[in-house]
């Protein structure tokens, strides 16, 4: 049988949320922490969970969120009108807290004029969202195999909350690009982790292609071991490329997961 490549929370809702504190970590990276009575329910899966976040137009008052459950939302979300209809992008749940009915996601803040960053930049306690649960995709096989974790910063978040997740004797190389050195964060080390922080400071290149190239240089264990890898897509695709065909290793050992496109906004 193949390996599963998603697993989903057994029971999923759109629920309304509003911000309760916003946290500016690094020059890059803002926590939003999201609130709402309706968290109890929350099937919360840990290491990569993502959400589907839902926020209002820029100047638009108040939040216009389908009625709905299940993934009927994708199909309803289109009834409502162009102009008032919500944003819709994917984020990771970075920490959850469900008995305090609270949720952090860590947002890139990478310029005003894309919907999401702008909103997060700009949230204040109060705002209003909407948040439809999604699944996890890192899945290793077998939790004894040595690892490979690799993330532009859009997917550090996903990464960090592995980290949080992880077994006791988890051994593992971890790549993580950030745009400087300022956005490097303090996190507690782990016994057989081994983290490799890869700020651009200023230098060229889309995000993804400094840890493409910095992991196609790298020994990397021998033997078995599972790859996750996330962020600009050309990271993930060029990685599983150079993992498959230049290092032998089975394309079902990779999961490889695009989280944006350069140059290309988001659907919704
Ligand atoms: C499962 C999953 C989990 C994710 N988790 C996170 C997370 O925890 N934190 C996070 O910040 N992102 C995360 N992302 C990525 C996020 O959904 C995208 O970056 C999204 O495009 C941001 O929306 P936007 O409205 O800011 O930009 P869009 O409107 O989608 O894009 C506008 C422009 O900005 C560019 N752009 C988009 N994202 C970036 C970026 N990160 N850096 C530079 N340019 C960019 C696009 O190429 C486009 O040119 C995740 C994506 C997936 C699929």
């Amino acid at each position: 049988m193949p390996a599963l490549r998603f697993r989903n929370p057994a029971f999923r809702t759109l629920i309304r949320a509003r911000v309760a504190r916003v946290t500016r970590l690094t020059p890059h990276f803002i926590t939003v922490t999201l609130a709402s009575e309706e968290m109890g329910g929350f099937d919360y899966l840990g290491v990569d969970q993502a959400v589907r976040l839902f926020f209002p137009r820029r100047g638009q008052d108040g939040l216009r969120l389908p009625n709905s459950s299940g993934n009927s939302w994708i199909a309803k979300i289109y009834l409502i009108p162009a102009a008032v209809r919500p944003h819709v992008r994917n984020y990771t749940i970075r920490a959850c807290r469900p008995d305090a009915g609270e949720l952090d996601i860590e947002f890139v803040a990478h310029g005003d004029d894309s919907p999401a960053s702008h909103w997060a930049t700009h949230a204040r306690p109060g705002d209003e969202a909407g948040l439809f649960p999604e699944g996890i995709q890192y899945l290793p096989p077998d939790p004894r195999v040595p690892q490979l974790l690799v993330a532009d910063e859009s997917a550090v978040p996903a990464v960090l909350s592995i980290l949080d997740h992880a077994p006791a004797g988890l051994r593992a190389s971890v790549f993580l690009e950030v745009p400087t050195s300022s956005d490097i964060r303090i996190f507690p080390a782990l016994a057989g982790v081994r983290v490799h922080w890869l700020p651009r400071d200023g230098r060229g290149g889309i995000p993804g292609a400094l840890a493409l190239e910095t992991v196609r240089a790298a020994a990397l264990p021998p033997g078995e071991f599972y790859t996750f890898v996330a962020g600009e897509s050309a990271l993930p695709t060029g990685l599983r490329r150079h993992l498959v065909n230049d290092r032998g290793r089975p394309r079902s050992s990779v999961t490889c997961v695009g989280y944006w496109r350069h140059g290309r906004a988001s659907l919704g």
